[in-house]
């Protein structure tokens, strides 16, 4: 079985003997902490080069200095890393390659125009009701496709008090916001009473109806997830949490107990996935991580179609891929388990949704529809014959005149 639910603490086969084998030194009370974790980031060509068989391309990333996106993976992330194989999907996502030094056209260091969205530096305000509030640059482990790498990992969104204040003061002077989105970075990467800070000064606005909060940890850095994280962020519900999920492989012991405490505060937990060519895109490997969620409580939200990011070339996949997936999952398995596949538009658009065409066309007062098995079927749709000229498709089965 390579998945439970556990009950109590439980740690992995893999990760138990990566401590061993790294980290003899460091008591199960250290390896559970999650300072412990980020002091122990591995960061530099020598640890890597200690722990995994570097492939060629790999070897020469890390030893290639001035990366736009900085290099660091937690020592928990680390042991769910195969150390034979640089094409392990997780491998993929946080060691990089030359690969990443290629740029494609088309790529941009910025290309959802965030920054000419943004008001107050570290507040985007795209959409009418919603801001995003990038609360820190820093990550625990920096994976390689980052849609923000242009700003990860340089200091600059430190959360500087002043720099926090302008933020929350931001929302404060503009009424339509009612939902805030913490990301960054990772938000949860300061320490529980700040957050316990922005949080309670976002909740006295009194036009703040949501606040939601953009993670990885439990994902890289599970450990984060303390009771006494938990026990402040209930505090400061309705509180909605977004977990970037990317692969079956990070559903493990350590990342369901994070995600069963959170579910316990009563905190609704949705996933985020990024679609990564060779990492998860594929139909059985996205369908056993959307099951897993379900399993650990969080309802898969979005699916992300790759930003073109400079030097993401070799993350990028079609966008049939992408539909593909979806048609893949539709009908096959739990509604629930569906998200929303969407490409978040170059240049500042949004999130525009995509779905596989289930609408064949029109035919009389029919519309002809197709099952996720592709079959035909009919509905009457009486109002259709004049008013709904958008389903005409144009690719009726038979027309009529
Ligand atoms: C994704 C995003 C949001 C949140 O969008 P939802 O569809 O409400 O989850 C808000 N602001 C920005 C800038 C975003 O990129």
């Amino acid at each position: 079985m390579d998945f439970f639910i556990p009950r109590g603490e439980c740690i992995g086969e893999r990760t138990r003997a990566f401590r061993r084998a790294f980290f003899p030194e460091a008591s199960a009370a250290e390896w559970n902490d999650w300072h412990w974790q980020l002091r122990n980031r591995v960061r530099t060509f020598e640890q890597f080069d200690r722990m995994l068989a570097l492939s060629p391309a790999e070897r020469l990333a890390l030893q290639r200095d001035g990366s736009m996106l900085p290099v660091a993976v937690t020592p928990y992330y680390m042991s769910l890393l195969d150390p034979a194989n640089p094409q392990q999907p997780l491998r993929r996502t946080v060691v990089p390659t030359q690969a990443e030094h290629l740029r494609m056209p088309g790529e941009a260091d910025d290309p959802l125009g965030e920054d000419g969205h943004s008001p107050v530096q570290g507040i985007v305000h795209r959409y009418p009701d919603r801001v995003l509030f990038l609360v820190h640059d820093f990550c625990p482990t920096y994976c390689r496709y980052c849609t923000r790498s242009r700003l990860v990992g340089h200091g600059e969104y430190s959360p500087k008090q002043e720099q926090l204040e302008a933020r929350i003061d931001y929302i404060r002077r503009t009424p339509a916001v009612r939902d805030v989105l913490l990301s960054g970075g990772e938000p949860l990467s300061i320490a529980d009473d700040k957050l316990d800070w922005i949080l309670t000064e976002l909740r006295r606005i009194p036009h703040v109806e949501i606040v939601r909060i953009g993670t990885k940890s439990p994902a890289v850095m599970p450990q984060r997830i303390t009771p006494e994280l938990v026990k402040m962020l209930r505090k400061h519900h309705p509180l909605l949490m977004s977990i970037h999920f990317l692969h079956p492989d990070e559903c493990t012991p350590e990342s369901a107990t994070a995600c069963a405490r959170l579910a316990d505060a009563g905190i609704p937990l949705g996933s985020q996935t990024v679609l990564l060519k060779g990492v998860n895109d594929d139909v059985a490997t996205m369908k056993r991580l959307m099951q897993n969620l379900l399993m650990m409580r969080v309802r898969p939200y979005y699916l992300y179609q790759c930003d073109p990011i400079s030097g993401s070339s070799h993350f990028r996949t079609t966008v049939e891929k992408g539909l593909e997936i979806i048609q893949g999952l539709r009908g096959w398995t739990t509604g629930y388990g569906v998200p929303t596949y969407v490409i978040d538009a170059p240049g500042g658009g949004g999130k525009i949704p995509l779905q596989p065409d289930y609408l064949v066309g029109r035919e009389g007062g029919d519309v002809v529809l197709r099952n996720f098995e592709g079959r035909q079927y009919r509905y009457p749709d009486p109002r259709g014959r004049g008013g709904a000229a958008k389903l005409e498709k144009g690719r009726s089965p038979r027309r009529k005149s």
